[in-house]
């Protein structure tokens, strides 16, 4: 729909379907981070001359960009590196408190940048690490869920929409019944920021972290949103310039959150790029974003359905932008390379999420996935070179 905005789409034909891994840049975002670098590029809250001034406005305005567009306030805006950084920041810090008896619940359709920082707490803490069943249609199994919460239950860490499974999980319930057993609750909006309206005050949970890499904005910069006690009680994740209030030989104090968790300097030019993101999107509408890509789904997989021994990992009717499968007796790697060689981009692979393949018998799948520059057009022509492709391996 939006492809004109997306200049790697200018000059070759290229049928893009893994957003789910990176998305593609805007000119918008390009533009953004360029003007910066070109006009008042300065590092941000330290000098006084006018372009570190001006730059640091502009830093502190992504942070609100970014509240805005999860309906926050900014002093709950932490920035980091990824999403990975971010759920790695919340895991050592809650770590700290964490002790034998305590337990911190995950789900089997986590991506490793949530399920590993937590199992990794839990062997550091003497916690007990608990993983929630996935149902064959890809849903939670919420009766698991709450046979396994307890009041010893500490975090709950979950995905917000699955990376493989493309399921959207009941946030707003899993959240009321972890605040009932006393549990804080870590959402992993890696993907799903990109393709739902995400209201933190709706959700409720305590944090919520994503990528600027997936929602069309440049790598290297993430987010971790926390409420202000949840972010408060995480001590500093590392120790530097930017986060102290005072230092002496004998002791350092450090500053109030978010600059205590943001040591050293930024990716200032990111954060500009990230807002040009937020923005962009928004103009379009997170809502609108969401019924064209899910439109496409639709598409995409009465398509897939059409195809003999294929295997899709979940309910086909469950799928919000992200479809993974397998076909019978073939490598999905063989495919993907005759895929490529006419330039159409999927993903082969456990797409950093092992646990989910393992519950539905796979070692790895081929993933599509959507982003706003995806077209009808794009899902056809992928259709009818996956069918070729499969005729080819048929005849052999
Ligand atoms: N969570 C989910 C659901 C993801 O899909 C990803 C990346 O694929 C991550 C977390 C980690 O994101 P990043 O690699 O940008 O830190």
């Amino acid at each position: 729909m939006y492809k004109a905005d997306f200049p790697i789409f200018a000059n070759q034909k290229l049928i893009y379907l893994d957003s789910a891994a990176s998305t593609q840049k805007p000119d918008v975002v390009l533009e953004a981070m360029d003007t910066f670098y070109k006009t008042i590029y300065s590092n941000v809250h330290r000098g006084n001359c006018q372009i570190a001034v001006a730059a640091t406005e502009q830093y502190e305005q992504a942070r609100q960009t970014v509240a805005d567009f999860i309906h926050t306030t900014p002093d709950c805006i932490v920035f980091t590196k990824g999403a990975t950084e971010s759920s790695n920041l919340v895991a050592s810090g809650f770590a700290q408190f964490l002790k034998p008896g305590d337990e911190v619940l995950v789900s089997l359709a986590e991506h490793h940048a949530v399920f590993v920082p937590w199992q990794q707490a839990c062997l550091r803490s003497g916690a007990t690490f608990k993983v929630v069943n996935v149902l064959p249609s890809g849903q939670l199994d919420m009766d698991d869920f709450k046979a396994q919460l307890t009041p010893n239950t500490k975090m709950v860490a979950i995905t917000h929409l699955s990376n493989v499974l493309g399921v959207v999980n009941p946030i707003v319930e899993i959240v009321q019944q972890a605040h009932a057993v006393g549990a804080k609750v870590l959402v992993d909006g890696a993907q799903s920021v990109a393709h739902l309206p995400v209201n933190i005050s709706e959700l409720d949970c305590d944090y919520f972290i994503f990528s600027g890499h997936k929602i069309y904005g440049p790598t290297g910069i993430g987010v971790l949103y926390g409420k202000k006690e949840a972010l408060e009680s995480l001590p500093p994740y590392q120790f530097g310039g930017d986060m102290i209030k005072e230092v002496s030989v004998e002791k350092t104090t450090f500053a109030s959150v978010p600059a205590r968790l943001e040591a050293g300097t930024p990716p200032i030019v990111e954060t500009i790029g990230l807002a040009a993101a937020l923005k962009f999107v928004s103009k379009i509408g997170m809502t609108k974003i969401a019924a064209y890509e899910q439109a496409l789904t639709q598409q995409l997989v009465e398509e897939l359905c059409q195809i003999p021994n294929i295997q899709i990992l979940g309910d086909p009717l469950l799928k919000s932008g992200i479809v993974s499968f397998s076909i019978k007796n073939l490598h999905p790697s063989d495919l993907a390379v005759i895929l490529s060689r006419q330039n159409i981009c999927v993903r082969v692979g456990h797409h950093c999420a092992m646990p989910i393949h393992r519950c539905f018998h796979q070692s790895v799948s081929l993933r599509v996935s959507l982003g706003l520059y995806n077209t009808p057009e794009d899902i056809q022509i992928f259709v009818q070179a996956l069918k070729k492709a499969l005729s080819l391996f048929n005849g052999m």
